[in-house]
């Protein structure tokens, strides 16, 4: 707003204090600090997308976090025992009535706003079970991308799925069919499972690695394997093959023990002489590096919105914890050190949360999915959520090696996301490749 002759002259000649305009920012407190809402610096969101953050928030902390905790505790036998509290969490989750036929109908913002909210409010309950969640809606989620009305009514979205992909002798590689990121000297070893195609059936025999999230208790899996069509078995030209595991010859490994994500029940399937009819067939030969693509680009947006959730997790407990310890008389916030850890866990958080959106936001709306979008989200976010919940144990002090306090569940949890969904390594590589521009060169 312009200033009058009046007061141009009082300012000049001193002679009097200037007259304010109607500017806002003379309303802000002398000293703003403004107190950010339950994620950050969020922009407005709709009341949908609010109400629904926060059942899911209340999902997390009341259901989710003391569940998650308590099968930290026990063995992978007891997790996926009939008694287990992981069957109280399926059936809490499953009352939220999320539907991902819902989701498909809203406009590509709407939906990729929805799709990063559910995932960081789970993250943030507990990155075991969100991880059991995303596993366990792929085979349906798959067959709503490809359109196949068959499998969508054959697999409604209550029951239980997995992504059996990776073998024993083959892990970040099942993403990479060809060979981008593969050394030199490289050569794709022989396929732990094969689908062989015979006449109107799919018979399918071998097994999946012991790393399948909810190989162990899964009702149906979406299998990505090597397809045999006459000529012998080739990944590069595999296929998928949507199929329920209470198939004869369907059996399963032992419940796998490990360092983290213990809510998460994984472990090996095993087929022998499985037979399917040729309707389960999701993608053939000729599709397959497409269906690779396509759920690579969407598991690994789920992995950066999970991971953001776990982070967040982290540094709100050690903020919490940094206002109520008193360490050389006053509370450690006072600290610089302390306070400046703490903005360092804030910014990674942030930024973890606004790059997963992007990339969720370009993959929904676009015709063609960015897979570097997607990675660039998994990767930056598992390591910056490995990096927030070491900080998070360092401000806890020994507090926060005990396994009395939450975080350093957090700190397993989150170690293991760099490994999941393709090492962040390969991912790294094949993300380089992406940025390649042929016309160019
Ligand atoms: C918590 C969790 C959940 C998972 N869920 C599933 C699931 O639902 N379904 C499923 O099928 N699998 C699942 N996996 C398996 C996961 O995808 C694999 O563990 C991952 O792809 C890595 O494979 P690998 O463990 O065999 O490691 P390897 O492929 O043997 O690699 C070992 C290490 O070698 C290095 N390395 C390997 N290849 C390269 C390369 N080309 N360039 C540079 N470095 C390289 C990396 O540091 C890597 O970590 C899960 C894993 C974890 C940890």
């Amino acid at each position: 707003m312009a200033l009058s002759t009046e007061e141009v002259e009082s300012r000049t000649t001193g002679t009097s204090a200037p007259a304010k305009s109607d500017s806002p920012i003379y309303n802000w407190p002398a000293t703003p600090k403004v107190k950010l809402g339950i994620s950050g610096a969020e922009p407005p969101m709709t009341d949908v997308e609010a109400e629904f953050q926060q059942t899911l928030r209340k999902f997390a902390l009341e259901v989710m976090r003391p569940i998650g905790r308590k099968l930290d505790r026990m063995t992978p036998e007891q997790i996926i025992a009939d008694d287990s509290p992981y069957w109280e969490f399926r059936k809490k989750y499953l009352e939220l009535g999320i539907e991902l036929s819902a989701l498909f109908e809203m406009p590509p913002l709407e939906r990729s706003r929805l799709f990063c909210i559910i995932f960081e409010e789970l993250g943030y309950g507990d990155g075991g079970l969100a991880i059991s969640v995303g596993a366990g809606i792929l085979p349906q989620y798959l067959s709503a991308l490809f359109g196949n009305k068959f499998l969508m009514e054959r697999f409604p979205e209550d029951m239980l799925g997995c992504w059996a992909i990776t073998e024993p002798d083959h892990g970040s590689d099942t993403l990479d069919p060809t060979g981008t990121a593969a050394h030199a000297e490289g050569r794709v070893s022989r396929s732990n499972c094969i689908v062989s195609f015979k006449g109107d059936k799919l018979v399918i025999n071998g097994q999946k690695s012991a790393w399948v999230s909810n190989g162990t208790i899964a009702d149906v899996c979406i299998l990505y394997a090597a397809a045999d069509t006459g000529n012998g078995p080739d990944y590069e030209n595999g296929c998928v093959v949507v199929l329920p595991l209470d198939l004869p010859g369907v059996s399963r490994g032992k419940p796998l023990d490990k360092i983290g994500q213990r809510g998460d029940p994984q472990g090996e399937i095993f087929f022998n002489n499985v037979e399917v009819p040729m309707e389960h067939l999701l993608a053939g030969p000729e599709d397959f590096q497409r269906a690779v693509y396509c759920i690579h680009a969407e598991a690994n947006v789920l992995m950066g919105a999970t991971w953001t959730g776990a982070a967040r997790a982290a540094y709100d407990l050690a903020l919490d914890y940094a206002h109520e310890r008193k360490q050389g008389g006053v509370p450690i916030i006072k600290h610089q050190r302390v306070a400046q850890r703490l903005f360092h866990m804030f910014r990674k958080v942030e930024a973890g949360c606004a790059l997963t959106r992007r990339a969720a936001h370009y993959n929904q709306s676009a015709d063609v999915p960015a897979l570097q979008a997607a990675m660039t989200a998994k990767v930056t976010c598992t390591q910056w959520a490995h990096e927030v919940t070491s900080e998070a144990i360092q401000i806890f002090g020994g507090n926060g090696l005990t396994a009395e306090y939450p975080v350093e569940k957090m700190f397993r949890d989150a170690r293991s996301s760099m490994i999941e969904d393709g090492c962040n390594e390969l991912l790294a590589i094949k993300g380089g490749y992406y940025l390649m521009d042929e016309d160019k060169l």
